[in-house]
Order: C-alpha cells, then structure tokens, then sequence
C-alpha cells in the first residue's frame, strides 16, 4: 500500500544537467554532435550515449490498442452519497466512500492519430483504485454493443477497420457485416442517430453495458446495469459539424478534455445501477446477459448511487493514459461478472493485449498498480519486473512459510457463482420471449427518438449505405432497416435513392 497517488507515483524532477538513462553527465556538445574521428570523419561506435539516445528513441512506442487507440483520459474521484450496501457489500460502493481514480474515453476503430469526430461509439473506461484491489468498468457510451458473442469480435473489427489490399476503410464490408450479423441492428441504430457523434468527452454518458452481478453482505444475488449520465448533458454533433471539425483538428475531444480540466471546470458523471433480482434473469421478458439488449428502465428503474468527477489532467499522456490497462476482469468483492458471452471472453482478451501491448508486468506501473490495497500474488519475474516483496517470502503456495493464504482475505468465492446446466453447444437461442434482434432498435427509433432526430438518422444511414458498392449489400442493407422499423426502410430507401438519383425502388 502507498500513500502516493498514481496520479504522482513515478515523478521524478529535473534537475540543471543531462545525464545518461544511468546518471552519467553528458559532455559539452553532445546534445548536437556525435563523436567522430576528426571534423569530418565517421562517428565512433564507442559514443555510448548517441547510442542510447537514438536506440531509446526507435523504441519509444508499444504497439497501439487493437481497438480503442485514439484516447484520452484523467484522474478524478468517486463519491457515494447514497446507501446501496442492500445490494453490494463492496467498499467502493458504501455510503460516503471516496475512491481516487482514472477514466480513459476514446474511439474504436481509428488509429492513434484519427479524429476524434468520426462516427463510431466511444469506450467509457474506469478504474477505481479500491481498497480491496482496483476495480475497472470498462463500456462504452452506448448501453448496447454489435454482437453477443466474442467469438465474432475479431470479424467484426476487421470490417470496421481497413481493407487488406488497398489499406482503405470501406462501407461495403461494414455493411456486409452488420446485415449478415442482424443482432447488430439495436447499436447501429444508436450509431446513426443522435448520439452517434458526442459533442465531445464531457456530453457522453457512459454505460457498463454488460450485465454485472452484485451481492451484499448476507450473500444475496443481484444482476446489475451501470449508467454514468453525464452532469453537463448529451450532446451530439451533426455529420457535417463532426466532418469540419475532423478536418480542422484531429484532437477535438482530447483537447476538451484536457483544457477543461486545466481551467478547473471538472466534468462529472452521477453513477446510477439498475438493480435485477437474481431469480428475474430466468424470466425477464429480455436476455439481461445479451450485451445487444437494454433492461428496460420501465421494468427496472435506475438507482443513484453517487457521482465522479475528474479534477487532474495527466502528468505524462504516455505513462498515466497510452499505459493505462483496464480490464472487465478486474472486479472486488461484491462485484462479478455475468454469463454475457461477450463479457466472458473481455475478460479474458483484455489482460492479454496488455500482456502484449505493454508487458507481462503492466500491473507494476504506477498507473495500474492497486496502491491502496494488498498485492500479494505469488507471480513473480518476467521483463521489467519493479515492486518485489521481502526475501524470504515463499515463492509458491500451498507453503509452510507463512506466504499469503487464498481466501483468507475478504470473501469472493460467495458471490462467483450463478446456476447454468444443459449440453454443449453453440447457439444465440435463449428462453427470452422478445429476443428477436431487431425489437429493441426499432424501439430505440419508434419511441426514443423526436420527428427531429428520426429525420437525422434517416440522412445518416442513408449517406453511410450510399457509399456500399455492392448491390447485394446494399438490397440487405434496406431490408435490415425495413426489420428494424417499416417506416424507417422505406425513408431511408428513399432518401439513398434521392442522393444517389435513382429510383428508390428500382422501377
Ligand atoms: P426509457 O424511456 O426509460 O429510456 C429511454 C432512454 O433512451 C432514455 O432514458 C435515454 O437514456 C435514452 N435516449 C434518449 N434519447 C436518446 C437518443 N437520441 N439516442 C439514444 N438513446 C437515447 O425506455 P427503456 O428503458 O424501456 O428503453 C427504451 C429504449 O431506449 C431501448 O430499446 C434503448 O434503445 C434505449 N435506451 C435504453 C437504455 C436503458 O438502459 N434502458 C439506455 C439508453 C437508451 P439515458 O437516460 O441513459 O440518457
């Protein structure tokens, strides 16, 4: 445990001389001119620090997110000001408890590099730094997701992402994909309609999407939705207002952000939950653990449960963002997951590309490490390994030695569980009686959306279908709209058709 916030953890200050990474004062010069033998000559291998400087330099990146590269983030602090400890025993969650901690926003499928207004849903990552471990909740902003199933989550990238020829981004695949996978239809709906384009990070709300399960202390069950509304509004922009705004400046919504915070104008979000009872998921007239459905708010009502705010901007983007890992995974007592087919294999993708991306120890980096709650696990080694426990700690367990014991900590193993039985096999058949893929979005469009916004959609899908190349494709793409609501199908077969000067219906 450590007292220094990860937000200073790893600041060093500067002082009036270079040095080498190791120390050493750099000689007069040497900042402009290698070593050479003369004026002119070549330059000597033995010149250690020009080997240094331009070896760290052809390493200073790790590889970008597959996924959610173009970010942004800050530190803040989580404060609960209401009392839902009937339905979770975590610290974090219990009345009055203020919890340091850090949000990353960002867009899916653009690189490093991308603008930050192009249409696509933005990811909504959170790490509270607990005292029983940090816990991470990591959504988007969107209640909903493209697919059910991790399985299809590499397919359905690769179609949002570039072509392997021509190394372009390509409307046909996308379109390809979301009409051949139809239970996409309820999150590309929320993609083309108001809230497709944030006005930026601060007017997003933010949402765990998945179902999430709680328990309390008497180790009763409950199935939970996080929403995180957001305190200044949701706002979006119009496609022609994102596309200007992509062409003067990239980083739109990282910069917001980031003078927001430095002006000390804090953006802040008020924490809800939806609270299931354990028993309801077998019945609910939705799946609760089919990440492409809402639990209706009707059925089950939103419950506050506090607010967090972000007051401090990073110190160092690349040490406290671009090495920032969070992952599903990463729950405390009173919190776990579900049986959400697509949440189960987050949970296990996520540590992996961290593995990857940043190393074996990415826990150890003062931005990840739990610094306010023990870290007693027994794996150990591995490239820049930093903290060490003392010498005599048994390096295995079970041990004689006095090593850490699992579960003498506080209780996890009552609330990992939940009933399921019945034969192997692959399918999206559930007992659900409206699990149809289409229901939700058409709802989204019938009911949630003004006369106003209905009209914007309608532009955006057809602008966005306009440019699939593939008659096929594009015939499956009006169909998939005519599922999602009639009306919706015949405008946006119109209005492509009027953009396009052709006969809406080919006659
Ligand atoms: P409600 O009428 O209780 O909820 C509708 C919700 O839709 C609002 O509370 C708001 O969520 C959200 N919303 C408002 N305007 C837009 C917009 N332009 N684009 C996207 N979402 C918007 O009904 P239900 O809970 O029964 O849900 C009905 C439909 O609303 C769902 O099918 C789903 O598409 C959508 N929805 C549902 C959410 C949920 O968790 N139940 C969350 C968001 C959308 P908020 O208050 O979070 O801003």
């Amino acid at each position: 445990m450590s007292d220094t916030t990860p937000h200073e953890r790893g600041l060093r200050e500067t002082g009036s001389f270079t040095t080498t990474q190791e120390g050493l004062p750099v000689p007069t010069n040497a900042d402009a001119h290698s070593l050479s033998v003369g004026a002119d000559g070549p330059i000597v291998l033995h010149d250690s620090y020009v080997v240094e400087k331009l070896a760290a330099f052809d390493r200073e990146r790790v590889p970008e997110r597959v996924v959610h590269a173009k970010g942004a983030g800050a530190f803040g602090e989580l404060e609960i000001t209401e009392d839902v400890s009937q339905y979770t025993k975590a610290a974090v969650f219990q009345p009055g408890t203020k919890t340091p901690m850090l949000a990353r926003f960002s867009t899916v499928a653009g690189e490093q590099g991308s603008p930050d207004t192009w249409r696509d849903p933005r990811g909504f990552a959170l790490k509270f730094y607990t005292t029983e471990g940090n816990l991470d909740i990591v959504g988007n902003n969107t209640p909903i997701f493209f697919v059910r199933d991790g399985i299809k989550f590499p397919d359905f990238i690769h179609s949002q992402k570039r072509l392997p020829g021509s190394g372009m981004r390509d409307n046909t695949m996308q379109w390809d994909f979301w009409t051949q996978s139809p239970e996409s239809a309820h999150q590309v709906t929320y993609l083309m309609g108001p809230r497709g384009i944030p006005k930026d990070y601060r007017h997003m709300n933010g949402y765990g999407s998945h179902t999430y399960q709680w328990s309390n202390e008497a180790g009763e069950r409950f199935w939970v939705k996080y929403h995180f509304i957001s305190d200044q509004g949701t706002e979006g922009l119009t496609g022609p207002e994102a596309e200007e705004i992509a062409g003067k400046d990239a980083d739109a919504h990282r910069r917001d952000l980031y003078e927001s915070i430095e002006k000390g104008d804090f953006p802040s979000w008020t924490m809800y939950v939806q609270v299931m009872p354990y028993e309801d998921a077998k019945t609910y007239r939705f799946n609760p653990f089919d990440v492409t459905k809402t639990i209706s708010k009707k059925d089950y009502p939103r419950i506050k449960v506090g607010k967090f705010t972000l007051n401090q901007n990073p110190l160092n983007y690349f040490a406290q963002i671009e090495q920032a890992a969070f992952s599903p995974s990463n729950t405390v007592p009173g919190v776990e997951i579900s049986p959400d087919k697509m949440l189960m294999t987050r949970v296990f993708s996520y540590p992996d590309t961290h593995r990857h991306r940043i190393g074996a120890n990415f826990a150890d980096l003062p931005v990840n490490f739990p610094y306010r709650a023990e870290q007693n696990s027994y794996s150990q080694d591995g490239p820049m390994r930093y903290t060490f426990k003392h010498p005599n700690q048994p390096v295995y367990a079970p041990n004689t030695q006095g090593g850490p014991v699992a579960g003498a900590g506080p209780a996890v193993a009552d609330n990992m569980r939940w009933e399921s039985d019945g034969e192997l096999l692959r399918t999206a058949a559930t007992l659900h009686s409206e699990d149809d893929d289409f229901g939700q979005a058409g709802t989204l469009y019938r009911e949630v959306f003004s006369d106003e916004e209905k009209a914007e959609a309608v532009e955006n899908i057809a602008g966005h279908v306009g440019d699939v190349m593939d008659e096929t494709i594009k015939e499956a793409a009006f169909q998939y709209w005519e599922k999602v609501d009639p009306e919706l199908g015949r405008r946006v077969r119109e209005a492509e058709a009027r953009n396009s000067g052709s006969d809406a219906y080919g006659i």
